[in-house]
């Protein structure tokens, strides 16, 4: 996920990009660049915020009416200047600004070097416009006929515009899974990642769709799809505030973040799993892989809302690979001597890549000599610089200091490094392996059904507005999603919750039980699905206020519960990823309901970067 603009007209254009890149910061923020024809094609990049490119370009002479910029959220190459968009091609004739992933590009790269390209970024994106290049150059066409074949031979998900050295009156732009709007004015175009850039200038706006192209060249706009089929463009007029383009008309990036599962779950597996020929491949591991396979115990340590993705893990490694699996919380596990022997292996989990305890703890596992595996969200942070390897969740940046949809992400990652490790161990038959790639590929459209039941979940949460307790209850699988369903409510609401493996309420929490108290049991038809009913019962008993998050179908659980809320059946393992989802609306929207600042919790910050 990243920011892109564009302009091309009358208005100087770095003014109108830079603005807009800022507006475009919360997409990404670990670089930046903007490309100018003034005097030249010429690319100005570097590491850090908007605000420092802005510095660096005191003293230039800037200027130009056309040009184009990019706030990178990086997935290939760790941020810095060289890794920056835009993006030169071989000859320096073309650049590039990309949102996305090129999935091929590793195959795309090798063929150009064999033809003498090099390289001067880590990036997929440099390879595609290399690409494009060698295509204009191969096939004598025009420019945005390179563009189209070139797009019609790569594999993944991008929002592109294409400058030219050779014609200053052009901008060539595509997109395929990624946004990318179209902003029309009066003698003057824009191209954005979304509206936010363009509505100061015109409200007037074409949002492309996948496999469409923008060409606008000598003051003429023209739409048509990667099949070459001219299209009539549609242009709508926009009326949102900023704030609310910037939320994607959500009211909170949390409610954001949430509705963009499906997308994040989908941009974590994108390249690595392929269920139809069973490829399942996290680069990041590879050098390290057998190092896992071999280990005599997983220790995986993280805080928070990684902690619980931590748990789930416990239980893939010890289902998929039998080996034993030990979860800690970072801040403990870095200050009480833990004991680290040969063959144990470390895997390390925060959103941020900046958690100080979860780095802290890396440091002293390494001084032991233990091997440090990182999954984490942000490229180029410190925990991924700080391990031997891991693997990135690619959920985009999460704004929001509640977390969702990275740990959707963390547990769609940690699944993988299970089933990797599995396979190579010999500890899952291929059919089963199979399976759970069919069905990882399935969660997606899961987590859309369960989002269309935000109105019910809504309903439901406005009866426990004046709550002062809740328990969350799960067992097995859903026993950490108890425990992250009650963490989300505490965030963000503040109201006392606790989650606890449904069978231990008898030791305890059951003398909270009253008809105040209201208990979220997540009771999916899984193994100990006869197990949880029971518990239900227990609760009602003493007149509980029951919550259920159940399988479709179920006609048991509503019979013995005040709510339910019903989530696609799918494979044991993956369940916490679908029945976390109404978990996190209903905290969502019981702190709406109560006034809380959803994003900004009191006291909480994003990154936990002190002790
Ligand atoms: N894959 C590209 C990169 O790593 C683009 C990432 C983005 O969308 O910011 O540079």
């Amino acid at each position: 996920m990243c920011g892109i603009v564009a302009y091309i007209g009358p208005r100087q254009a770095q003014d109108v990009i830079i603005k807009g890149l800022k507006r475009l910061e919360y997409r990404g923020y670990d670089s930046t660049g903007i490309a100018l024809m003034n005097g030249g094609l010429n690319v100005y990049k570097k590491k850090g915020k908007v605000s420092e490119l802005e510095k660096s370009l005191n003293g230039f002479d800037l200027n130009s009416h056309i040009g184009m910029g990019h706030t990178r959220w990086a997935t290939h190459g760790e941020p810095n200047d060289e890794n920056a968009h835009p993006h030169y091609s071989a000859t320096k004739k073309l650049a590039i600004i990309h949102n996305g992933i090129i999935e091929n590009y590793s195959s795309l790269k090798e063929d150009l070097e064999r033809k003498g390209h090099t390289f001067q970024s880590e990036t997929d994106t440099e390879v595609f416009i290399h690409f494009i290049e060698d295509i204009y150059e191969n096939e004598k066409c025009s420019l945005d006929e390179a563009v189209r074949l070139a797009l019609t031979k790569v594999i993944g998900a991008y929002a592109i515009v294409v400058m030219s050295l050779d014609n200053s009156e052009l901008l060539i732009a595509a997109r395929k899974g990624s946004p990318l709007v179209v902003g029309v004015g009066k003698g003057e175009y824009f191209m954005a990642s979304d509206a936010t850039p363009i509505i100061e200038y015109t409200n007037e706006v074409i949002y492309l769709n996948d496999y469409e192209m923008a060409i606008i060249n000598k003051g003429e706009l023209t739409i048509k799809n990667t099949e070459n089929l001219p299209l009539t463009p549609y242009i709508q007029t926009v009326d949102m505030e900023l704030e609310a383009i910037e939320k994607g008309g959500f009211d909170h990036y949390m409610l954001k973040e949430i509705f963009e599962q499906p997308r994040s779950i989908k941009d974590c597996m994108r390249g690595r799993l392929d269920s139809a020929s069973g490829r399942l491949i996290l680069g990041g591991l590879r050098e390290y892989v057998n190092t896992l396979v071999n280990a005599d115990r997983i220790l995986i340590v993280a805080c928070g809302t990684s902690w619980h993705a931590g748990l789930v893990a416990e239980y893939f490694f010890e289902e998929y690979c039998r080996i034993p699996v030990e979860v800690e919380y970072a801040s403990e596990f870095r200050y009480r001597n833990p004991v680290i022997r040969e063959g144990d292996v470390i895997i390390a989990i925060s959103q941020s890549g900046e958690t100080a305890d979860t780095l802290a703890a890396i440091e002293m596992a390494k001084s032991k000599g233990a091997i440090i595996f990182g999954v984490c969200n942000v490229v180029g942070s410190s925990i991924p610089r700080a391990t031997h390897a891991g693997a990135y969740t690619h959920a985009g940046p999460e704004i929001g200091v509640a977390s969702t949809k990275a740990f959707t992400a963390q547990l769609i990652v940690l699944n993988m490094i299970a089933l990797i490790v599995a396979q190579q161990k010999g500890t899952i038959p291929q059919q089963k392996f199979l399976e759970l790639l069919i069905e990882m590929e399935n969660i997606p459209e899961k987590v859309e059904i369960v989002l269309k039941h935000n109105d019910k979940i809504r309903d439901i949460a406005a009866k426990f507005i004046d709550t002062n307790n809740f328990l969350y209850l799960g067992r097995g699988y859903n026993f950490p999603v108890a425990l992250e369903g009650a963490l989300k409510l505490k965030e963000i609401s503040y109201i006392h919750a606790e989650g606890y493996p449904a069978a231990e309420m008898k030791h305890g929490p059951i003398a909270l039980i009253d008809e105040a108290m209201p208990v979220v049991f997540i009771a999916t038809k899984d193994s100990s699905y006869e197990k949880i009913v029971s518990n239900i019962q227990e609760v009602k008993a003493r007149k509980g206020k029951v919550i259920s998050i159940i399988t479709e179908g179920d006609t048991l659980i509503p019979t013995m519960s005040d709510h339910v809320i019903e989530v696609p059946k799918t494979i044991e393992s993956l369940m916490p990823l679908v029945s976390v989802i109404p978990l996190q609306l209903l905290s969502y929207h019981i702190a709406v309901m109560r006034d809380c600042n959803v994003d900004q919790p009191r006291n909480l910050a994003k990154s936990v970067t002190v002790e």
